[in-house]
């Protein structure tokens, strides 16, 4: 059986944080980090919730990619006064942090099912849409581990792109092309269908159109608010469709190396769309041909398909270059000797991820191998384009 689960309740538009008004409640937990202590954010939702009456814990120093370490630290703060109302305030990780610290307590506690508290996801970067998906990614020493279970879909999301306008353009670029990603993913995914296509296709538009302007702009909320329902839209479509190697690839990157997720994904991302449209054979794989069909979408030549995955790779790269993203994993810092050491460990931990069954293309470990040597130079698309 096919199906497509729609949830949350989706409030967006510029300020419509005051939504979090109409949420009733008596006790509430709020989920946040340093930055948005930092950037006021936080101070916005308390001062809402003070209002209201609602007695208010806070745990504010959740840090990126939330470890088990953390999601224990969570629980015992959850368990401690066990609130009707749960919100999440920030990026994935804070928003994935909350979902493991609820889920975690559900299975340990036996009231747990009556007790289940309104969980709220208010997304702070455009990135991951991790307020609309029942994924979340939680650290195991240097390994990602991605729990998918439908009990981790927030309540309400609430999608405000004055939240977003602080995000800085190193974080606006890598959180973008993570969205970007999400959308090609979920594409060619072996679960796809026409309702997943038809959110990815209108994401991959509004990325190419938007994320440029906020990279430059942060300020400019029309930009903003394009890209933070993007980020909805994809996150609508990957919790549906699933994902592919590019992610596998990148969970293992992050955990051993600790590239940030958006930007692991971002120097895969080329590799991998070239390997699934076997640009190196024929290039007339079901995924080239789609992958031709978005270069038609944004008005790039495409009258075959290795035209279009050559348009689309090269649209692709454009967009990195043009927000200053490095070429190839050997650009952020990692040490090539390390890299090559660790190798065999990621591939064996992307092998086994979660993301690696709906990718359109069977991965061996040689293949794994090679896409990450290809993404270590970034020059695999410009030597066969
Ligand atoms: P993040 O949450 O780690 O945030 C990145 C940085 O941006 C942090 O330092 C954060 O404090 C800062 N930040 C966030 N909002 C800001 C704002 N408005 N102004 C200024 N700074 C701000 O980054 P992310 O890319 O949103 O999330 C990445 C995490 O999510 C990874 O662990 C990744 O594996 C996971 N993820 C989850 C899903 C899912 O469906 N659950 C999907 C993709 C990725």
């Amino acid at each position: 059986m096919s199906e497509f689960l729609l949830k949350p309740r989706i409030c967006f538009g510029q300020d419509v944080l005051s939504a979090l008004r109409d949420v009733s409640a008596h006790q509430a937990l709020l989920v946040t980090d340093q930055a948005m202590v930092k950037f006021g954010l936080a101070a916005r939702v308390t001062e809402i919730l003070g209002e209201r009456g609602i007695a208010l814990q806070i745990w504010d120093d959740v840090v990126a990619d939330p470890d088990i370490a953390t999601v224990v630290r969570g629980m015992k703060l959850m368990d401690s006064r066990y609130p009707d109302l749960v919100v999440a305030l920030g990026g994935g990780s804070v928003i994935d942090a909350a979902k493991a610290v609820i889920f975690a307590l559900a299975q340990t506690r036996p009231d747990a099912g009556r007790l289940r508290p309104c969980f709220v996801a208010i997304p702070t970067t455009s990135g991951t849409g991790s307020e609309v998906t029942s994924f979340s990614v939680v650290k195991a020493h240097a390994e990602k581990l991605v729990l998918v279970d439908p009990s981790l879909l927030p309540d309400i999301a609430i999608l405000d792109p004055t939240l977003v306008a602080s995000v800085p353009p190193s974080i606006t670029a890598d959180t973008g092309m993570d969205v970007l990603c999400h959308a090609l993913e979920a594409y060619v995914s072996r679960a796809a269908s026409d309702f997943t296509d038809a959110l990815a296709e209108k994401v991959v538009q509004q990325v190419f159109r938007y994320l440029p302007t906020c990279w430059r702009n942060g300020q400019d909320l029309q930009a903003r608010e394009k890209m933070h329902n993007a980020s909805c839209m994809a996150g609508m479509a990957f919790t549906n469709a699933s994902l592919g190697i590019t992610h596998s690839l990148a969970h293992a990157l992050g955990g051993v190396f600790r590239v940030p997720h958006g930007r692991a994904n971002a120097l895969l991302m080329a590799q991998v769309v070239a390997w699934n449209a076997d640009y190196q054979g024929q290039c007339d794989t079901e995924a080239a041909h789609k992958y031709a069909h978005l270069a038609r979408l944004l008005s790039l030549p495409a009258s075959t398909a290795r035209e279009g995955v050559t348009s689309l790779l090269v649209a692709i790269e454009a967009l990195k270059d043009e927000m200053t993203l490095p070429a190839g994993i050997h650009g952020t810092g990692v040490d090539g000797e390390a890299f090559e050491h660790r190798l065999a460990e990621m591939v064996g931990q992307a092998l086994r991820d979660s993301c690696t069954p709906t990718n359109p293309r069977t991965p061996d470990a040689q293949a794994l191998t090679e896409l990450y040597r290809q993404a270590w130079s970034g020059s695999a698309v410009q030597r066969h384009g």
